[in-house]
């Protein structure tokens, strides 16, 4: 029996994902020319000339459900390559976008952070709560030497930004969950007998994920990859060095490193080779996205909070060392004020930025470990479909 194709466009979606940044999509004449310069596409069933109609013709379910839109890595090969100027790379960029809005839990804060009309509003909370930790304590008055610790309480600081840390990863937990829900629910592309553990699975993606090995095959634009590996191995080296200085205080009830307790020179090594190479990723990122929008693709208002935000913190972190080392004790706990701010800003909207895209790109590739997605079709000789049932599935991409 031939299987039949069921449309439901919704056009709002398309005007949706155009607002986003895929400005050209309806300039696609369909020629597959992306999916074939796309170095990391899968041979089966490619990237991106599939999402291109599903974009123009707006089916979003397609779109929300695809787990290929993630294992893109924004190289923009395909963008510089397509005839037509209908920016391919572009495209999944707003359909991820439009994704990470789709499974956000709670949903208002998907908008908050996607909205740029709301800008005040996501900045100006974690603006308050820091300025009401502040009052809570002493004020504006700067004890001398630098001793954060007396200008706000560290148990304070600890409750706060712990409850935040809680709410980030529960967030992101379920948002996570809704969206393997519908990568389940939503595709038939397991190959009978391929299917793996979840466990096993996710391990497999944490090879590909933490060394960037698919982003590295992505040969076309290596300056990319060389500035997110330092911008990820930096955020894990200053979570690691994070860690290790709340434990110090609260368990072994140490000196923090600023007061120069025992055992702090490494800790410090580790915070400053971390931050440094933080701070130059995403000055990499940074210089390319302002002088070379071609292989960075448009930026939109998402990718510069997100930017803002991360870089905020990093930039903010390093100063506030540099001018307490200068001896400056008001100029140190204003840009400490000024780094829990963004601190506080990264924890809360970490589910709802751009920077989950970490999250959601593990877990895709973790979905397509486990359903045989990069697995090779077995060629079937001498197999050739019935007429309807190829329009059909030439149709479905
Ligand atoms: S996006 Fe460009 S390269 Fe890809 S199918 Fe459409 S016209 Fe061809
Ligand atoms: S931007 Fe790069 S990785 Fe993404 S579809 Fe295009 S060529 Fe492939």
């Amino acid at each position: 029996m031939p299987r039949e194709l069921v449309a439901e466009p919704d056009l709002q979606f398309t005007q949706d994902l155009i607002a986003a940044g895929a400005g050209d999509l309806k300039k696609c004449y369909q020629c597959a020319t992306c999916s074939v310069a796309c170095r990391i596409a899968p041979d089966n069933n490619p990237f991106p000339r599939k999402e291109m109609i599903w974009a123009q013709w707006g089916l979003r379910d397609r779109l929300m459900n695809d787990p290929d839109i993630w294992l893109c890595h924004q190289c923009n090969d395909c963008s510089t390559q397509c005839p037509r100027g209908a920016y391919p790379g572009d495209v999944l960029k707003a359909v991820r976008k439009m994704a990470i809005q789709e499974n956000s839990w709670p949903s208002f804060l998907g908008k908050l952070v996607g909205t740029p009309g709301l800008f005040v509003v996501a900045i100006g909370f974690p603006v308050l709560v820091v300025l009401a930790l502040i009052f809570m304590n002493k004020g504006f008055t700067f004890p001398q030497p630098v001793k954060y610790g007396a200008f706000i309480d560290y148990i304070h600081i600890q409750v706060v930004f712990t409850l935040a840390l809680i709410f980030a990863v529960v967030s992101l937990v379920l948002s996570l969950k809704k969206f393997w829900a519908n990568l389940e629910s939503g595709n038939s592309l397991n190959m009978p007998g391929a299917r793996k553990g979840f466990i096993p699975s996710l391990i497999e993606a944490f090879k590909e994920v933490l060394p960037h090995t698919t982003f590295k095959d992505c040969q076309a634009n290596n300056i990319r990859y060389a500035s997110h590996l330092l911008v990820f191995w930096g955020m894990i080296g200053l979570f690691i060095t994070t860690a290790i200085v709340a434990f110090n205080i609260d368990i072994l009830h140490l000196a923090p490193p600023s007061q120069n307790g025992p055992g702090t020179i490494p800790i410090k090594i580790l915070g400053n080779v971390s931050a440094v190479a933080f701070i130059l990723g995403l000055g990499i990122m940074l210089v390319r996205r302002l002088t070379a929008p071609e292989q960075t693709g448009g930026s939109s208002y998402f990718d510069w909070f997100f930017l803002f935000v991360i870089f905020g913190t990093g930039l903010t972190g390093l100063l506030t060392e540099l001018v307490r080392w200068a001896g400056s004790a008001p100029g140190a706990y204003i840009l400490y004020t000024i780094h829990l701010m963004f601190v506080l800003a990264l924890l809360l909207y970490l589910p709802f930025s751009k920077f989950a895209h970490m999250g959601y790109r593990t877990v895709a590739i973790t979905w397509g470990k486990a359903s045989g997605r990069n697995l090779k079709l077995p060629v079937q000789p001498n197999f050739v479909p019935a007429p309807a049932e190829a329009a059909s599935e030439e149709a479905k991409g």
